[in-house]
């Protein structure tokens, strides 16, 4: 049995996840001792024992301590049976995270998965939605399988209610390297609101548009049906021959409009200045399924503390580390 130290690094909930993902693939037992200890409320959270009930029914695991507050946790991981499972979170929690844990096992099983996720599709500090349909699954599918997802109904914290379903079709993975963006084709800046003032939207998308500098055809606001609010969220998007870059604002109460635009402004500006491939949160994401091929890279602008908690949490299941080398223009190179 693995034992891991849920404090060291990042020490969040993204450490349970990667863990209980390579368990079931491995079929290597693990601990986690001091779960999420880094984060002002330590333990588990709702999110993530819902991700973790769900890669125990994924992959008829047993485990211990699996309750929200729980800060240790014994996983003893099954066979892994594709098929057609659905899972909710309680209450916005992200539905990407949940998707985050079960993915690689259902990957690599041997027969297609649907999976129906309920909770929140547009999370502060998780994948959105748009982040995963469009920068994430992309690059899983260059890998050899066909993965879809499909957004059925938009949740926003605190009142979720959001639906995704995600069909999964399994081939064999192939190693892949993700240096070259190549030609900037598509740009776009979308403000979203439900059950919300226009003017909110409206003002985050005036601000996100001077910083960005974006024509008024790239820019625009979409109201969302109000029964799916209340709620907001910027996306701002460039697409390129071989890659996409989803940068997120988030509403919040008390945030100034322009602050959430500013913030995310400066996001994609630092991106699109630099000539790497994946931005610092498709960075963390793609290590896991990378890591499980093996002969993979890409380029990132930065590895964030994150990438480096995935790589050691990896390390201990595969033996194999991730290795980052800046590179001459800035930006690093990540080869496993
Ligand atoms: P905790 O509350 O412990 O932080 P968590 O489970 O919510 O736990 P993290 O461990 O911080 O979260 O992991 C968050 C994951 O969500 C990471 O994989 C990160 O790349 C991803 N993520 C966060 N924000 C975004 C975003 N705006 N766009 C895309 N991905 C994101």
């Amino acid at each position: 049995m693995i034992t891991i130290d849920g404090s060291e690094g990042e020490g969040g909930g993204q450490v349970v996840r990667n863990a209980c993902a390579l368990s079931l693939v491995t079929g290597t037992p693990v601990r986690i001792e001091n779960v999420r200890a880094r984060r002002s409320k330590p333990g588990l959270m709702r999110q993530h024992v819902t991700a973790i009930e769900a890669a125990c029914t994924v992959g008829n695991a047993c485990c211990e301590g699996l309750s929200v507050g729980s800060s240790e946790l014994t996983f003893q991981p099954g066979h892994v049976v594709p098929g057609e499972y659905r899972f909710s979170v309680g209450t916005a929690g992200s539905t990407g995270l949940v998707l985050q844990t079960v993915l690689m096992p259902l990957i690599l099983a041997d027969k297609p998965s649907r999976l129906v996720l309920e909770g929140g599709t547009h999370n502060m500090l998780a994948p959105p939605f748009d982040f995963i349909a469009r920068v994430f699954l992309p690059i899983i599918n260059r890998m050899g399988p066909r993965v879809e997802a499909r957004l059925i109904r938009h949740g926003f914290y605190p009142r979720g209610g959001g639906r995704i379903e995600v069909d999964i079709n399994p081939a064999p993975l192939a190693p892949i390297d993700c240096i070259e963006r190549g030609a900037l084709l598509e740009r776009s800046a979308c403000a979203y609101f439900a059950g919300l003032p226009f003017d909110i939207a409206d003002r985050e998308i005036k601000a996100a548009q001077k910083g960005l500098g974006w024509s008024d055809r790239e820019c625009f606001v979409r109201e969302l049906p109000e029964d799916q609010g209340p709620g907001n969220i910027l996306l701002l998007e460039a697409r390129f021959e071989h890659c996409t870059e989803i940068v997120s604002g988030f509403g919040e109460l008390g945030v100034p409009a322009d602050r959430v635009a500013k913030r995310a402004v400066g996001r994609m500006v630092g991106y699109l200045d630099s000539e790497a491939f994946a931005g610092p949160y498709l960075a963390d994401q793609l290590l896991l399924p990378f890591a499980l091929v093996g002969g993979c890279s890409f380029t990132t602008v930065k590895p964030s503390q994150h990438s480096f908690t995935a790589s050691d949490v990896i390390a201990q299941f595969l033996g194999r580390r991730c290795a980052f080398t800046p590179q001459q223009d800035g930006s690093h190179l990540m080869e496993i």
